[in-house]
């Protein structure tokens, strides 16, 4: 156990180069490591533990092995080879034997490599060294990796002779520097909690400074992960504290009021064609109770490809339209927003909903009818790209924005809808399959609301892995029977030329040889609004047996006719893109099938292409798809601007996400600004944590 020291303590906030051994030279270094204060110091958590607790005597020396031994030193040599080479040697003695010990150095014309060996190695003296036991021709030799002088207690042992802490470190900065100086600063610091003592009661804590002397220099491996729970915990609990701020500040009265009128509802679900489904109806009745109520609504919609997530969108923006308040379609693409705006004229079709299409590539004339009809009150809704979220943009009343596939959406344009004056009511919409405690965790802001059942009749649809000759096979047997088919090629990003060409390259092959007598369409990124527009109705309505496309269908494309997608080069995609890409197809009547052709060059490729084959539900995939990259990578949590989690981890503590979130509310509960005296150290901490993201921004 680390013993506090009573002659100087220093404060969290202490710069660390008050610290003994840190000059103004090193505090440099460490501050390029992120490294400033005690705090700072005492936040890097060692990227891994090793336990050399075992001593061994030296009469049970083993070549090839690493060993620890304590003895004492009975000579020192220094010698400097012609090479450059700096070499230590030690011989040391612990009653059971004799060895010697060697360091080997690159001499250096700057400082003297030999300075602190010559201050610590001493005969006479005690010591524990640590390192690979050689063969040679004077019997045994240790390669020294660590070494420690004994002082006058063995308690004060930092790097032998006990779990030992590992560090990620930097040019001129060790691990066995860090290791030292977090040592000293557990020595002398005196710790503020930040988090409220109410809390460190009723989620039984260990105070905050015996954590971070655990997680730094644990007796054992379970009181390492003790500290590292506590740790964890607090990490959420700050992470929840601000979500929930956030969510909040959000909670002032809006100026728009809804009460069903159903003029235009009824006739909309009486025409659509279909019964809602189970799920459907709860949603809709979960976003109009928000609609209803006298908040703005901040919604999340989960619900897998092909759940039916429009109409919902739909039933709300229709409420919108009943209380004279417009609304707002926001799609992550043009492509997209266009496909809406077809779909949803076909819904509307006689109902008395004036909409427009709103994009970059609208023409100027009928741009400016838009706007103006926008800012006088005459478009009901507006449907287009985030460009809407824009200046220019100007609503009379807008009572309503829906965001389709959220994750498209970055963190900006949620800034941006929170600063709207008057704050609408916002519903987000997602089918990328998130585990449900990871998106408590990551919106907790939003409140969330689920389907999780297709609507009826739906096809199974097979997943294949070919080669591309039995992939060309299989779509033309479909064809033969009247369906049509989807070819994608990986394009990561339109500006992405050189696969862009690919995909032009490969239409031209199949056009003139493997599918010849067959029509065929070319859809990527890179055309015009009114290009791709016209490919599409063409597609869809049957004109084209093929189309050769882009992730550019990722998203919402709707051809209940395509029955059979092939994936071309399908490594290159990330298993939440291929699960969206697979819910083009299998919209219809009859069974389909998605065929991937690939290459995997790693493992984890081939075990992503496996998992693909293997799962249908969008929420499965993204578990396993969990367990195999962890969540940072999958949803970019930094991306989105989230903090970086320094050592919660969200496979291995989820279950410390709900404690956390109560805990935060029990907080805000009694002080929802956390104004108290009390709470201040947990605001100041909250504020350093998160002044740089998007959600500070929110609520500051
Ligand atoms: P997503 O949730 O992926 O956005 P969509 O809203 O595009 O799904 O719906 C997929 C398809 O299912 C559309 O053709 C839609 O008309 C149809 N659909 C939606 N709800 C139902 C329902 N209750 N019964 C039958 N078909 C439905
Ligand atoms: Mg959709």
């Amino acid at each position: 156990m680390i013993e506090k020291s009573q002659s100087t303590t220093y404060q969290l906030s202490t710069p660390v180069q008050y610290l003994k051994g840190v000059g103004p030279k090193l505090s440099e270094k460490l501050k390029g490591l992120g490294l400033g204060t005690i705090e700072d110091l005492l936040h890097y958590y060692p990227r891994a533990w090793e336990d050399r607790r075992q001593l061994h005597s030296i009469s049970e020396l083993q070549p090839e092995l690493v060993m620890t031994f304590k003895g004492t030193i009975r000579s020192v040599h220094f010698l400097e080879t012609k090479t450059k080479i700096g070499i230590v040697s030690a011989a040391i003695e612990d009653g059971t034997g004799a060895l010697l010990c060697k360091w080997i150095r690159k001499l250096s014309y700057r400082y003297d490599v030999f300075y602190s060996f010559k201050k610590d190695l001493k005969p006479g003296i005690s010591i524990l060294v640590n390192g690979k036991i050689i063969k040679d021709f004077a019997g045994a030799t240790m390669m020294v990796n660590e070494y420690e002088v004994l002082a006058q207690s063995e308690e004060n042992l930092i790097h032998i002779g006990r779990i030992v802490p590992l560090y990620p470190g930097t040019e001129g900065i060790t691990s066995k520097f860090l290791r030292t100086i977090v040592y000293r600063a557990l020595l002398c610091v005196q710790v503020t909690d930040p988090t409220p003592k109410i809390i460190q009661g009723h989620y039984y804590l260990m105070p905050l400074d015996s954590a971070f002397r655990k997680i730094h220099f644990p007796k054992n491996f379970e009181e390492k992960e003790e500290a590292r729970k506590r740790l964890a915990f607090q990490e959420f609990f700050y992470f929840q504290t601000v979500m929930n701020l956030v969510k909040q500040k959000r909670k002032i009265s809006k100026s728009s009021s809804y009460i069903i009128k159903k003029h235009l509802l009824t006739p909309f679900k009486e025409k659509c064609g279909f019964e809602f489904t189970p799920s459907q109806k709860k949603v809709i009745r979960e976003i109009f109770n928000d609609l209803l109520s006298d908040r703005p609504m901040n919604r999340l919609l989960q619900g897998d490809v092909g759940s039916g997530k429009t109409i919902v969108a739909l039933s709300a923006i229709l409420l919108a339209c009943e209380n004279k308040l417009q609304a707002a379609l926001m799609a992550p693409t043009e492509i997209l927003a266009e496909q809406h705006t077809i779909t949803i004229k076909h819904f509307l079709k006689s109902l008395p909903v004036n909409l427009g299409l709103l994009t970059s590539s609208t023409k100027k004339s009928k741009r400016e009818k838009l706007l103006k009809e926008c800012a006088e009150g005459s478009l009901d809704l507006v449907i287009g790209t985030h460009a809407l979220l824009e200046k220019e943009v100007q609503f009379k009343k807008c009572g309503l924005v829906v965001i389709d596939e959220q994750h498209r959406f970055g963190v900006k344009h949620r800034l941006l809808l929170s600063k709207k004056n008057p704050i609408p009511d916002v519903l987000v919409m997602t089918a990328t399959p998130i585990p449900r405690t990871l998106a408590q965790c990551l919106y907790g802001d939003l409140d969330v609301s689920l389907i999780n059942e297709l609507p009826p009749g739906r096809q199974k649809i097979e997943t294949l892995w070919k080669k591309e000759q039995e992939a060309y096979e299989i779509v033309k047997a479909h064809i033969r029977k009247n369906n049509q088919a989807y070819i994608v090629y990986p394009l990561v990003d339109e500006s992405d030329k050189i696969e862009l060409k690919s995909a032009i390259k490969e239409f031209q092959k199949l056009k003139n040889e493997t599918f010849k007598g067959i029509s065929l369409g070319l859809l990527h990124g890179q055309m015009k609004g009114s290009q791709k527009e016209s490919v599409m109705k063409d597609f869809y309505s049957g004109k084209f047996s093929i189309l050769v496309t882009t992730t550019i269908i990722e998203v919402g494309i709707d051809v209940p006719n395509a029955t059979v997608m092939v994936i071309e080069n399908a490594e290159r995609f990330g298993l939440a893109t291929l699960h969206q890409l697979r819910g083009r197809i299998g919209r219809g009547k009859n069974a389909s099938v998605c065929i991937v052709i690939a290459n995997p060059q790693s493992e984890e490729s081939k075990k992503r292409i496996e998992i693909f084959l293997k799962n249908q539900n969008g929420f499965q995939l993204a578990e396993a798809d969990l367990a195999i990259r962890g969540p940072g990578e999958i949803f970019g949590t930094s991306q989105h601007g989230y903090p970086n989690f320094k050592i919660a981890d969200f496979s291995l503590d989820q279950e410390l996400l709900v404690p956390a979130q109560k805990a935060a509310r029990e907080i805000l509960e009694k002080d929802p600004s956390l104004l108290k005296k009390e709470h201040s150290v947990l605001r100041e901490e909250l504020r350093k944590i998160f002044s740089k993201t998007w959600i500070w921004a929110t609520i500051a």
